[in-house]
């Protein structure tokens, strides 16, 4: 299958470290067999909006084969809310395509159905923004929001009704949004155990069955992180699923080979 990686972070915005520089991340794909990467940076709050044109300037100018876009990562505005982004912004930044989902639990007091139903109204209020390609990493926590207030570890997606899987699984396929395959967030992320990503893939396979598409991603910080994107690739082999089930953006990429271009939103 093909090597995608759709969600990378720079150094740029001060969220990944200093290895993560637009040609070094380029040359580490390369190394790694993958063939179209998307840089994705956070976009919390629009004041943030013009850290991401020195991204924008290092990816033209870069001279490689391998298909290179510029995409955003949004993250809900606070508990309800919307997106700091609008096509406006869009079309401003020239940004290809935008990831977006949850970063918090939203809790005051810990509650884990509570917190599961808010990730679950997040999830469909993301897939429903048609602005919004990805929904990125589903029940990804920081950790250190629970080490603060000493809550219970997340550990188990048992926590999780199916009923959640499959209507998020019906509502991506029916907006066109990809559901995320993450690595670093889900799949690698060392503050999960072996029997949670168990669990975790067979909540993928839930939603696999509904028929939505899937997107991948390393959601690498760490340039020693972008290995794990290959994590992602083996869960799309244990699911079985076709090429025409992986997402890809629907334009040419901003350097590189133009890829494949598939209907998207
Ligand atoms: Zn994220
Ligand atoms: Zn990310």
């Amino acid at each position: 299958m093909a090597g995608f990686d759709f969600h990378i972070h720079t150094k740029y915005l001060g969220c990944a470290n200093g290895t993560m520089e637009i040609p070094a991340i380029v040359h580490e794909c390369e190394q790694l067999g993958v063939t179209a990467l998307a840089i994705t940076d956070h976009l919390n709050a629009l004041d943030k909006l013009d850290l991401h044109r020195p991204i924008r300037r290092d990816i033209e100018a870069l001279d490689t084969d391998t298909a290179v876009y510029f995409g955003v990562e949004l993250n809900f505005t606070g508990k309800d809310q919307g997106f700091a982004y609008s096509a406006e912004v869009r079309d401003e930044l020239g940004f290809q395509f935008a990831i977006g989902g949850i970063h918090s639990t939203y809790l005051a007091a810990y509650d884990v159905k509570e917190m599961v139903a808010i990730q679950h109204r997040h999830h469909l209020k993301a897939c429903a923004d048609p602005l919004v390609d990805v929904l990125v990493h589903p029940y990804w926590f920081g950790r250190k929001q629970f080490e603060k207030n000493e809550w219970p570890w997340f550990d188990s997606m048992r926590a999780v009704p199916a009923s959640y899987a499959r209507e998020l699984g019906q509502v991506a396929k029916e907006t066109g949004t990809a559901i995320e395959i993450n690595a670093c967030a889900n799949l690698e992320n060392p503050a999960y155990s072996e029997e949670y990503v168990k669990e975790y893939v067979a909540y993928l396979a839930v939603i696999a069955e509904e028929g939505p598409r899937f997107a991948v991603g390393s959601d690498a910080h760490d340039i020693g992180r972008l290995r794990t994107i290959q994590t992602a690739w083996q869960v799309v082999k244990q699911l079985e699923l076709t090429p025409e089930r992986i997402w890809q953006p629907n334009c040419a990429p901003m350097v590189g080979r133009r890829g494949q271009p598939q209907t998207s939103k």
